[in-house]
Order: C-alpha cells, then structure tokens, then sequence
C-alpha cells in the first residue's frame, strides 16, 4: 500500500526528520488560509497523487496550465490560484502512464531555498533478504534515469539485520551525498529515525527525492514516497487508516475486498487460477505460446461460489481481456465449485470473449459434467499446456 506524499512527511516530523510546514487542501476555497497559516515568502503547491514525476508531468486539460504538478507561489492569493488550475484535473507523470491520475488533494508547503538536491532511499533487497540503502547526490531526477547513465553515482549497501543500524551506516551515506560539517552529524541522525521508522512500520519502500541541502546548511526531505507491506497491514492501524482508496486499481481493490490475490497486467488473456504457483505458471505457459496475462489471479485455497464469481467479474471487467484462462488443480478447491462459480458469473455477467478451462483434481468429472450440461460455449482443455495452447490459439486465430 502506497501513501501520499503529505502523510509520508506527518510520518517523517513524527519520527523526527526534517520536513517542511505545510497543510492539505482539498478545496480551492481553503487553500489561501491554508497557505496564510504557514511563514512564506514561497509557497510550494503540490498535486497528491500516487505517483512520482509530477513536477515534470502535464495536465490533461488547459485550464490546469502548461506546468507540471509542482509549482511555485509568491503570495498567498497565488497559491490558491495554482491550487484551483490543479485539483479535479488529470496529472500525467511517467510513473501514471497515459490516463493519468486524478488530483483531488493539495499539499500546500513553506517553500525551502535550496542549495543541492540528492537522494535517499530504503528498500527491501530481495537478493540479500536485508534492508538497502540507495544514495545518490543526483537527486531531484528520476533515478532509474541515473542508474542507467551514470550508475557510478549511485552508492548503495545493506544493513545486517542481527548487527543493526550504527553510526557508522550513517557516516557512510553522508559521505556518498558529499555531506560535511555538521551536516554529516544530520545526516547520522536523519538515516537512524528513517531505518527505524522503515522497520516499526513495515515498510517496503521509503524514497525521499530529492533530500536537499538548504542555502542554510541544513538538510530538509523535500518529497517523499513510502510503501508498506500490504500482509503486516493487520498490525499497522495508523497506516491502515491512511489509504486512499481512490488511487487504487478499482479491480484490485475490488479483489482485496473479496480476499483474492489479484494484480492487474497488461496482456490480453485472463486468469483465474488457485495457488500462486501455479498461477505463475499459467501465466509463464501463456507468453511461451506467444500471448500475455492480463492479470494474476490465485483464488485460494478455500474459495467459495460466490469468491469465483467475482473473481470471473473482475478479470471480465478488464476491457484489455481478449480471451479467459481458467486453470484449477483441485486439491482443496474442489472442482464442481468451481464450475458453479464460473456458471453463475456468467449468467451474471454474460461471456463476450472465448473461455479455456482445465479442471484437475478432486471431483474433477463432477465439475466437467456440469460445465458440459450449462450450454456455455467453453473450450474444455485437458491439461496446463493443451490449455494455453488453446486460448492463444482462440484469441490470436
Ligand atoms: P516530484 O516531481 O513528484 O518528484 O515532486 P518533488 O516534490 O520532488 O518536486 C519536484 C521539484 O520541485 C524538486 O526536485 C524541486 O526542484 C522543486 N521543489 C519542490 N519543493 C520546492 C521548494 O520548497 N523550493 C524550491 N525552490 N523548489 C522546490
Ligand atoms: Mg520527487
């Protein structure tokens, strides 16, 4: 679950790392007491959406303006004249693609004089199972940008969990950014509240771009971006309580209502699948005979009718969906239930693209049968690959 960049800094002023005053809006009518409340003389007006980019990304439409989502303000009266072009208008950044992200809040900051911008990110490095550290005095652009021309700037090592954070992780990092004086002594303190914020909170990413060095002297995180670990959630109620449903893929979310692992893709076939193995699988099957998943799919387990059904909404209500793979090992699941399912969110739903099913397992000729006697034009496979082969073969001809 990702946050927005207004809430990621009450995080940071909580946990004792420089940020700046500010205040949130989400009407235009606000915004010039909003912006009164905070010392000036430079207002920053920032879009609150999910995505990074914005200050190089555009606006949809003209009224917004020809600049990005990151703008600067003189006065007060300005700020709100920025605060209106913005909100209820769509945000285009690199990181949102093409449709874009609605802006519906606006984060209205003192603005900060500054000297250099670099970056500063935590993450969780699967290839060491531990938690990384990226610094790079290149920030304030896209670092992914950086990595591929000038990969030689990025510095980045991790922490060994059993040791834990030390001063010196902190000296490191502060001599990657080209830190010194009293700077380095910020620099210390800033990296140790930020790994133990990462690790209190269950994070997964904290990305905080750029972290500047002010005409003071002083560091100060000037954005930042943090993801958390959506299976420690349970525990992390403050978190929890900060989603923005709205930013979320509405198939997703309608996925995690209903308990389903599900992640939407790009590809044009639909899967539903129970056991995540086996769903990577599927999907692996699908693009070796030449076609692309639109989605990941694991119904689980224990999944009942009604979890099918909507499983079958979901991967349905994808216009990309050219075509359906069902693919179910019975072991737990059992198969007639599953074929129920899919009977039911058909008549439901209706099926305007072709659909491949394989059943397997526990009353697997149960399940056949009454797929065999719904009158659903369903192409029966008889296993994973005879399967792939056929809904490729059904969508591409
Ligand atoms: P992003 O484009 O979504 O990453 O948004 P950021 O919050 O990183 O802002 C983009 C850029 O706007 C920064 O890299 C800065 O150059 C500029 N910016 C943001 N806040 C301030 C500020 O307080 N003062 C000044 N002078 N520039 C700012
Ligand atoms: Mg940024």
């Amino acid at each position: 679950m990702n946050i927005h960049e207004y809430q990621a800094k009450a995080l940071l002023r909580q946990y004792g790392a420089p940020v700046s005053d500010g205040r949130v809006v989400m009407k235009a009518d606000e915004a010039k007491a909003a912006a009164g409340e905070l010392d000036g003389p430079l207002w920053v007006v920032k879009a609150q959406i999910h995505a990074g980019g914005r200050g190089k990304g555009h606006f949809k439409e003209k009224e917004a303006g020809e600049k990005g989502g990151v703008r600067l303000a003189k006065s007060v009266e300005e700020a709100e004249e920025l605060t209106r072009q913005m909100l209820g208008r769509t945000l285009v950044t690199h990181q949102t693609g093409e449709t874009g992200k609605q802006v519906n809040r606006i984060y209205i900051e003192d603005g900060s004089d500054i000297e250099r911008e670099l970056y500063l990110a935590l993450l969780v490095d699967r290839g060491t199972s531990r938690v990384s550290f990226v610094a790079s005095t290149e920030g304030g652009m896209d670092i992914e940008e950086v990595a591929a021309s000038t990969p030689e700037k990025i510095v980045t090592f991790s922490v060994d969990p059993a040791s834990g954070l030390s001063d010196f992780h902190g000296r490191r990092v502060a001599f990657a950014l080209g830190l010194s004086g009293p700077q380095v002594k910020q620099c210390v303190a800033l990296v140790k509240n930020l790994y133990r914020m990462f690790i209190e909170k269950d994070m997964e990413m904290l990305e905080i771009n750029p972290l500047i060095v002010m005409k003071d002297g002083n560091l100060k995180a000037l954005d930042a971006k943090m993801g958390f670990d959506n299976n420690a959630l349970y525990r992390q109620p403050d978190i929890l309580a900060l989603r923005d449903e709205t930013e979320e893929d509405p198939k997703e979310l309608a996925a995690s209502k209903f308990d389903l692992n599900y992640i939407a893709l790009d590809g044009e076939i639909g899967c539903m699948v129970n056991g995540a193995g086996l769903a990577m699988a599927t999907m692996d099957i699908i693009k070796l005979f030449g076609a692309e998943p639109a989605n990941f799919l694991d119904v689980g387990g224990g999944a009942t009718k009604e979890k099918v059904t909507e499983a079958f909404k979901i991967i349905t209500s994808d216009p990309n969906v050219k075509g359906i793979l069902v693919n179910i090992f019975g072991g737990i699941m059992r198969c007639d239930i599953i074929a129920e399912g899919i009977i039911a969110a058909v008549k439901e739903v209706g099926l305007q693209v072709p659909l491949v099913v394989r059943l397997e397992g526990t009353n697997v000729e149960l399940g056949k049968q009454i797929i065999g006697e719904s009158g659903l034009n369903v192409i029966a496979a008889d296993d994973l690959s005879d399967a792939a082969q056929k809904i490729v073969k059904a969508v591409k001809g």
